[in-house]
């Protein structure tokens, strides 16, 4: 029998393509043809020894009769088969392993690469279970990995100085591959990483498919990080190269996040999902790099993640507020209306501000609701204050409008349906959108933001100063106001630069046809300067902090 060692030319060009080198060739009869050095040495034998004769010599007893009856349903129309069958050791010991085999119709001949799944099972008892490995690269799957991990970690506890690091590994623009080559091209590729991985690392490392272009390599026994790096760098040197798949050359990087061993026992789920973290970190640097998990990076992560979460049900658990606060005309001092403020009263965490939740409602998607939720407060306690109030004059109630809200195709007709079931007249309504709103389809906000004017609604742009604020947009927005952002107004009467600033703005703004507010008011001084500018309104903590509706109402009454 022929043994292929590792410097041979391989004769058959099939073994060429493979990253692995526990190969074998079998024929019909079962009959061992070839047989790789490597794979003999990991099942102990040693340069002298006479490897067995037949393939099914291999195995296990107890997996000789299934896996004889998987290869007889082999042919020219079902040429390939993977399954896994435990190999025995000469010492006695068993191996999980997964087959991949290939039939030759031609020369009647069976190929197969054998993949080890670092199981190493003890006695005949012994099962390897299919869930436990990946299908595709035959790599251990993430449940074998946790379970390894499981296992270093109570190594640990009593050999402190043992020390490991977890290495998640992600493709980069994996999706790009899968798109624009077809799935056979991504799970070739897939295979061919997997191969790379398995390869840089020491046999007794483990190196896992966690999930769809995501790997995971637990390195045990290492000094220090360095020595996890210098794996990284290892790997991307091979990946310099392309990949030859089926005639196409395919160049990939990959992304890594790594967990290092601390001192802090956590879960092996804990420890993974840190490691992900890191790597998602990695790809958002533009990829083909590894960062390091770190305990901020972390707790920032879990906070957010807790408030994602939470936020979901603060709808319907009428947890969140609305809180208004007053829109002061400059020449008159009088109250002109209100900005109605979301707040969020969390069971545990108190007051949130908006600042902080606004943000992941946007990114999740539930500012729609969260949006349609305080529209509709707003405009239910405006119409309230009209009916009560109704001998003075009416007062409006601003309400910001997000991106995604402005982008969401329901948006006219919810504003339709809220203000015919609150009462509201529409010409009460005032809606705030930012420039960053409007980016990304411009035109189709455009219309949008068209079709709310023509119900009587008025539009206010937000924030003015902070975005692009291209002066020749202004035009081209079909908006009523312009406010001021509060940066501009903090420093108004000290910084000469500032007042300019606003001063231009008004100016252009009047031409245009558009009427101020100034946000941030907080001083005299600074209402006294915007009213010798001709500033219509201001808003800041100068009249009120935004109050929740009762003491809205107390202003209303007693007046500013
Ligand atoms: P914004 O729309 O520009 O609201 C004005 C913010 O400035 C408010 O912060 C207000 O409390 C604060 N402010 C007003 N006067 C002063 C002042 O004199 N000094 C200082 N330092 N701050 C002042 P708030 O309530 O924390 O809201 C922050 C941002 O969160 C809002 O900025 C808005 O962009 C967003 N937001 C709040 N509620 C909602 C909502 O219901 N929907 C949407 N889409 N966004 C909201
Ligand atoms: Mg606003
Ligand atoms: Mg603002």
């Amino acid at each position: 029998m022929y043994r292929i060692r590792r410097d041979d030319t391989p004769f058959e060009s099939f073994f060429f393509k493979l990253p692995d080198t526990f190969l074998l060739v079998f024929d019909e009869g079962l009959r061992l043809h070839l047989i790789s050095d490597a794979w003999l040495a990991t099942l102990g034998y040693d340069q002298e020894a006479t490897p067995p004769a037949n393939f099914l010599d291999l195995l296990h007893a107890d997996d000789q009769a299934a896996s004889r009856d998987k290869i007889a349903t082999m042919g020219s129309d079902n040429p390939t088969l993977r399954f896994s069958a435990r190999c025995r050791r000469v010492d006695g010991s068993c191996l999980g392993v997964v087959w991949n085999i290939s039939f030759d119709a031609e020369r009647r001949l069976y190929y197969a690469s054998a993949h080890e799944t670092a199981v190493h099972l003890n006695g005949s008892d012994a099962h390897l279970p299919d869930t436990f490995v990946d299908g595709l690269t035959g790599l251990p799957n993430r449940s074998l990995f946790l379970d390894r991990l499981e296992h270093t970690l109570r190594r640990r506890e009593r050999r402190k100085e043992l020390m490991f690091a977890v290495l998640h590994c992600g493709i980069d623009r994996f999706k790009v591959v899968n798109h624009s080559l077809g799935h056979r091209m991504g799970d070739l590729l897939l295979m061919s990483v997997a191969g790379v991985l398995r390869d840089t690392v020491r046999p007794t490392d483990m190196v896992a498919r966690l999930a769809g272009d995501e790997f995971g390599i637990l390195l045990e026994d290492i000094r220090d990080v360095s020595a996890t790096l210098l794996v990284v760098s290892r790997i991307q040197q091979k990946l310099v190269m392309p990949f030859q798949l089926d005639g196409h050359e395919v160049f990939v990087t990959v992304s890594f996040g790594i967990v290092f061993s601390g001192d802090t026992p956590r879960s092996p789920e804990d420890i993974l999902r840190d490691a992900n973290l890191s790597m998602v970190q990695a790809k958002a640097h533009g990829g083909g790099n590894y960062v390091l998990f770190d305990k901020q990076l972390h707790d920032q992560a879990v906070h957010r993640l807790e408030l994602e979460l939470d936020l979901r049900h603060a709808v319907d658990r009428g947890q969140l507020e609305a809180y208004f606060q007053p829109i002061v005309g400059l020449a008159d001092r009088r109250l002109h209306g209100f900005e109605a403020l979301a707040r969020w009263r969390h069971p545990g965490k108190g007051l949130v501000s908006p600042v902080e939740f606004i943000p992941v409602a946007e990114e999740t998607g539930l500012i729609v609701p969260l949006g349609r939720w305080i529209l509709r407060e707003a405009c239910r306690q405006a119409r309230a204050w009209q009916l009560r109030f109704a001998d003075r004059p009416p007062l409006s109630v601003s309400v910001n409008l997000s991106a995604r809200q402005l982008a969401h195709p329901d948006l006219l007709s919810d504003v339709a349906a809220i203000l015919a079931e609150t009462g509201l007249p529409s010409t009460l309504l005032k809606l705030e959108i930012t420039e960053s709103a409007m980016m990304g389809n411009e035109r189709q906000a455009i219309a949008v933001l068209g079709r709310l004017r023509e119900m009587g609604i008025r539009l206010l742009l937000d924030d003015f100063g902070t975005g692009y604020s291209s002066l020749s947009y202004l035009h081209r927005l079909p908006i009523d106001t312009l406010k001021i952002d509060r940066s501009f107004i903090t420093n108004l009467h000290a910084n000469p630069n500032d007042r300019h600033f606003v001063e231009t703005i008004v100016h252009l703004a009047h031409k245009l046809g558009l009427d101020i507010i100034c946000e941030g008011v907080e001083q005299a001084v600074q209402a006294e300067i915007l009213a010798g500018m001709d500033v219509e309104y201001s808003q800041g903590f100068l009249y009120s902090r935004p109050v929740a509706a009762h003491e809205a109402e107390m202003l209303i009454i007693t007046g500013l």
